[in-house]
């Protein structure tokens, strides 16, 4: 299995400082999720992983070797940036074939991967955000590839296809590294096993997303009458309120509820055990793991 490794790396724009002592290794295949919030550096991070930016110190290396000077490890990395522009004037078919014979792969796979079959005749500059930025991603997935970072993959997508893309990225994850970064919490906890918090420019979190999991959920009820009595709920902001170790837990209450006939109009997690970290999160209180 490889192994990517940032060891203390510094980098930033003209000499002015972005990322701060990032130091982590990635060593089994799984989605690593870059949270964070805007600003915090996610992108920076990836553009140094990609070696597009070179860091003012340390070290990112892929199988024990410098991604700076090792042609060969760079050519391991493929990188989905926010910036990825397809050539507007060409059909999606022929924009694929255009990179898979720059970069090896081909276009058709790269198409049924995706789901793009009905669009693959339309021209690029036709089609609709989401649906470029399958395109985009079709591009990065032309060739395989042992480490796949993808710098906000479901932005500008709607929920539909947001799914869509978290599925195929959670099926190449079985046997590659994907780094994936997001500024959604929900999305962090539904698709990665690994979580990065990027905060400041330094990691302020590095571990496992499910040793989060187990933290309470709080669950608000929405009902067409009062269950107070039955339930042990505090009414707060039209929900009733109930805490509970899992998400199945949850579930089950619903059920129990659905069948005594109370009519349940809404059930919603009123927060995510990472939103704590999100905001509380500082290298000296949160870093973990390794
Ligand atoms: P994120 O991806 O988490 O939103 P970025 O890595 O894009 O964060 O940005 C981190 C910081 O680096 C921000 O303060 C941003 O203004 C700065 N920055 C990003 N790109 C550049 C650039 N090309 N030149 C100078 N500063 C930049």
């Amino acid at each position: 299995m490889s192994t990517l490794e940032l060891v203390k790396v510094n980098a930033g724009y003209d000499g002015k400082p972005v990322l701060h002592q990032i130091s982590f290794e990635a060593r089994e295949s799984a989605i690593y999720v870059v949270l964070g919030p805007n600003g915090a550096g996610k992108t920076t991070l990836f553009r140094t992983i990609a070696g597009i930016l070179e860091p003012y110190s340390g070290q990112v290396r892929f199988d024990g070797e410098d991604l700076l000077t090792s042609k060969e490890a760079r050519k391991k990395i493929n990188y989905l940036s926010h910036y990825n522009a397809l050539p507007e004037e060409m059909t999606v078919w022929r924009a694929l074939d255009f990179y898979a014979k720059i970069e090896g792969g081909k276009a058709d796979d790269a198409i049924s991967l995706l789901g793009l079959g009905e669009l693959k005749d339309k021209k690029v500059g036709d089609l609709s955000q989401g649906q470029k930025k399958r395109v985009s991603i079709a591009k990065v997935f032309l060739q395989e590839r042992d480490i796949y970072l993808l710098d906000e993959p479901t932005s500008n997508v709607d929920p539909a296809v947001s799914r869509e893309i978290r599925d195929i990225v959670l099926k190449i994850s079985k046997e590659r590294v994907v780094l994936y970064s997001s500024h959604n919490l929900y999305e962090a906890r539904d698709i990665g096993t690994n979580l990065l918090l990027v905060r400041n420019g330094t990691l302020a979190y590095n571990g496992k997303i499910s040793d989060m999991k187990s933290k309470e959920y709080r669950v608000g009820f929405r009902t067409a009458t009062d269950i107070s009595k039955v339930v042990d709920a505090k009414l707060e902001g039209g929900y009733y309120v109930m805490s509970f170790g899992t998400p199945e837990e949850a579930g089950l209450m619903l059920k129990k509820l659905v069948d005594s006939g109370v009519i349940v109009t809404e059930m919603r997690e009123l927060d995510n055990p990472l939103e704590n970290l999100f905001e509380d999160a500082s290298p000296s209180s949160a870093a973990s793991g390794a």
